[in-house]
């Protein structure tokens, strides 16, 4: 038996979907249009490349965007004056700020500056406080994170009462993941670097979120029979055999686990394509809220 692929990109199709339906709904009943504003500093390529991507999809869902780039060298001032100038702004009910930020800017100052009401990216310490809270609601929740909860709801895996093993604690990712895992009731272990005995930790889940940044690290002897297996990690291997010379793989081994889980993601193709799609819905809301609707 081989592992339900969990499709990121068809799930994404069906959330853009429903996106473009409450826009028009928006524009219609409120003449109101999602804006949402990039923010890039500096030529990073990947970073560029992402803003790009998520500039493209505002088109496609019928947001309006606009791009600020800011040169390498930008000033602490000029940033948090471009942040400052986007949150007065009413045609815009979204910022976000592409990282990371080069060195010698204040990352964490530029992020609590973004109107808590404009927090698509679900960073500001307000809306991560109220995440790791019971019982407060953030306004945005972050959008990697939400993805893989999205991925599990959509493809019907139950997450009440179950084994969720995070693996990871960054801020971006698995912590966030762990608190929405925990405030949907499952029962939750996050593992990091010094945790003893990792294939044991992973082998007691039922839903496994792996997000190391370690290439092909979770193994099938770290997976219970039937789990769900959600794989955030984006790798770069060498393959002299690729184009570019090097190829994407997850965190988890695919073909091994792919024989042992009950659902499995794919890099690429699973949480990948669902980052953008929940910035969009983010953005989507944070038009909504402006709105009072
Ligand atoms: P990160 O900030 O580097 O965090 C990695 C986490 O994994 C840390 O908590 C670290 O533990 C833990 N870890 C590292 N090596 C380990 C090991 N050998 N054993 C056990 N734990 C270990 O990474 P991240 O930003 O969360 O990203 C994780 C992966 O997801 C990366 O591949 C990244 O590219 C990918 N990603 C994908 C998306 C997407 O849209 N699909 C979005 C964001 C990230 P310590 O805390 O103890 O150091």
């Amino acid at each position: 038996m081989t592992a339900k692929l969990i499709d990121g990109k068809a799930i994404a199709a069906q959330i853009y979907e429903e996106i473009q339906a409450a826009v028009a709904e928006l524009k219609e009943k409120h003449g109101i249009t999602p804006g949402l504003a990039t923010v890039l500093v500096g030529e990073n390529p990947a970073s560029q490349s992402y803003v790009r991507s998520k500039q493209k999809t505002c088109t496609k869902v019928g947001f309006y965007s606009i791009g600020e780039d800011l040169p390498e060298d930008a000033s602490q001032e000029e940033v948090e004056g471009l942040v400052e100038r986007l949150n007065a702004d009413p045609t815009i009910h979204g910022i976000l700020v592409q990282l990371p930020l080069p060195r010698h800017l204040d990352e964490e100052k530029v992020l609590s500056m973004i109107s808590l009401e404009k927090d698509v990216d679900g960073f500001h310490p307000i809306n991560i406080g109220r995440l790791t809270m019971k019982g407060r609601k953030p306004l945005f929740v972050p959008c990697t994170p939400a993805g893989c909860i999205e991925l599990l709801v959509r493809s019907g895996v139950e997450i009440e009462g179950k084994e969720a093993v995070v693996l990871g604690r960054s801020n971006i990712v698995g912590l966030p993941v762990s608190m929405l895992l925990l405030h949907r009731n499952a029962t939750v272990t996050i593992c990091h670097s010094r945790t003893q005995d990792l294939p044991a930790t992973c082998r007691r889940a039922d839903i496994l979120i792996a997000a190391v940044g370690r290439p092909e690290m979770v193994k099938a002897d770290w997976v219970k029979p039937g789990a769900a297996v959600i794989d955030v990690g984006i790798n770069r291997v060498e393959d002299p055999t690729a184009k570019r010379g090097y190829r994407l793989v997850g965190d988890v081994d695919f073909d091994e686990v792919n024989e042992v889980a009950g659902h499995l993601t794919p890099v690429p193709g699973g949480v990948g394509p669902m980052t953008i799609a929940m910035l969009m819905w983010n953005t989507l809301a944070g038009a909504k809220h402006a709105a009072g609707l």
